[in-house]
């Protein structure tokens, strides 16, 4: 089965940030790819603007090496690469600065989508907001972009959210959290929403518990002077892990439109109870194997940021009343695993004679690596010799079934800049989600830093500090396994 790719209307992407990690290394390989499919128009244009004085053809070159790098086996195709290439401007601007300007408000062109994707440090999205206004470059159509982090706290983010304001409305900007394109918290969607199956054991009567774990092998290394201001609560939780939580409590939509979705996610962060001091487990990655320890890597010997964290949840609502939502994540784990899991409850009663072993259903959607979602169902081993039962995960991504094997599933920036210059905001995080989300964050925080709270420390390639075993241990359960 062939995917259809419809072309987006054409458009005038401008990237701030241009020339920086984030858009050699995901939004341009990114865009490339969507070119290579046939989702942008040969009239569309991508224009770099950064603080470096280089000329258009420069800025190509760097973004050549930068495909060629970042951008899978496709950038391989060399003909294709060159007609992107093409489509490439750059504009040498300073956010603070007037010089450059005009010549960005001279390049661009009426008729088209205009948007602007702020790759850059979140203290510069006021003044590029008021640029783009001061020099009409951006139209009462024009999308903006912004990437994480959106403010440090729930005061922050308000006032990021009034400077925005003061020059887009809500339905122009576009607040990115990727783990929201990944094809796989997608399909979790379309599997919750599109089928009978689940929804009626979606509640506290069928589910035990679910489990939210983003694993990371990486340390801090070279963003240790941000990460260390910022900790994993505020890195991952506030954000990724949130989002994720809210997708799989939310109510159904009545439709999959952005109001709609993202009324009901909403809903959820502002049902979340304030978590007890003995439900938080916060680690730090110790030395070990030749590893520096993470205080070495952030060049703090002092520090008390996390670079581990695991939640112990609860939604207070009678669909989720008194079923855990047990969150983690760290760096420096065993493993680079990240996974939803939903595990039901045990059955009431078994039929079959001799068989004391515990099945559950637990339904599994993993984002890294292999995206895929499975069940864990309970069948016959197959063969004579009576009736013995054995777990077996049924496969529900059915790439096979669907021919999709080896296909270029578009990744989560490319989808998400493409949901961009369609229009489409259902994906992307709303001014009032993330206010909500620091609402119920900002408490925890505060909680330890008043505490004084010393991370416990765990090994390097560990699955994280003991105590956040024994969150789920008292209770009874065990953490998934994590595992490549
Ligand atoms: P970077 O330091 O590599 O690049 C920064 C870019 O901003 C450069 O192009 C630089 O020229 C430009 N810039 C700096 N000062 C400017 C000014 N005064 N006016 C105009 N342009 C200016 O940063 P990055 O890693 O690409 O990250 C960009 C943003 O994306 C940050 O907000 C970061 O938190 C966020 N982000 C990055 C990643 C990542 O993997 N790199 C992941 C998620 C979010």
């Amino acid at each position: 089965m062939v995917s259809r790719v419809i072309p987006v209307e054409p458009f005038d992407l401008v990237i701030f940030g241009g020339t920086g990690d984030l858009a050699r290394r995901k939004i341009l390989p990114g865009l490339f790819r969507r070119f290579r499919a046939g989702q942008m128009t040969p009239d569309s244009r991508i224009i770099g603007a950064a603080r470096a004085p280089l000329d258009a053809d420069a800025y190509r070159e760097m973004i050549r090496q930068g495909i060629e790098e970042f951008g899978g086996p496709e950038s391989k195709d060399s003909e294709s690469l060159a007609a992107f290439l093409d489509r490439l401007d750059y504009v040498s601007v300073d956010a603070t600065v007037e010089e450059g300007w005009p010549r960005l408000a001279a390049l661009m062109r009426d008729g088209v989508v205009r948007a602007f994707y702020f790759s850059v440090a979140p203290s510069l999205f006021g003044p590029l907001a008021e640029k783009l206004h001061e020099h009409a470059i951006a139209d009462v159509d024009s999308r903006i972009v912004v990437e994480k982090p959106f403010g440090r706290d729930l005061e922050s983010a308000r006032a990021l959210n009034r400077t925005l304001a003061e020059y887009f409305r809500e339905e122009q900007i576009y607040r990115i959290d990727h783990y929201l394109g990944k094809e796989t918290v997608q399909n979790l969607m379309a599997v919750r929403f599109g089928n009978l199956l689940f929804e009626p054991l979606w509640n506290n009567h069928y589910v035990d518990h679910i489990q939210i774990t983003v694993a990371e092998t990486v340390g801090v290394e070279g963003r240790g002077g941000y990460y260390d201001k910022s900790g994993a609560m505020r890195d991952m939780v506030q954000n990724h892990l949130m989002q994720l939580l809210c997708l799989i409590a939310m109510e159904p939509p009545s439709r999959f439109e952005a109001g709609a979705v993202r009324d009901e996610k909403l809903k959820v962060i502002r049902a979340l109870q304030p978590v007890p001091v003995h439900h938080i487990v916060r680690g730090q990655y110790d030395a070990g194997d030749g590893h520096p320890s993470y205080r070495e890597e952030a060049g703090n010997p002092r520090s008390f940021t996390e670079s581990f964290i695991a939640i112990r949840a609860e939604i207070a609502n009678w669909r989720w009343a008194g079923v855990p939502f047990y969150l983690r994540t760290g760096k420096k784990l065993k493993a680079r695993h990240s996974e939803i899991a939903v595990v039901f409850k045990d059955l009431p009663h078994t039929i079959f004679e001799g068989d004391h072993a515990r099945h559950r259903n637990i339904l599994s959607i993993r984002l890294q690596p292999n995206e895929g979602i499975d069940l864990t169902v309970t069948i016959k081993e197959p063969g004579p010799g009576g009736m013995r039962l054995i777990d077996v995960p049924l496969d529900m991504t059915f790439s096979e079934a669907l021919g999709q094997e080896g296909q270029d599933v578009p990744d989560a920036y490319e989808r998400l800049i493409m949901d961009v210059i369609r229009g489409n905001q259902t994906l992307f995080m709303r001014g009032d989600e993330v206010e909500a989300a620091w609402a119920w964050t900002d408490p925890l925080i505060a909680g330890w830093e008043a505490r004084n709270d010393v991370p416990k420390l765990y090994d390097p390639g560990s699955t994280g500090p003991d105590d956040a075993l024994m969150l789920l241990h008292r209770e009874g359960r065990r953490w998934r396994e994590i595992k490549a």
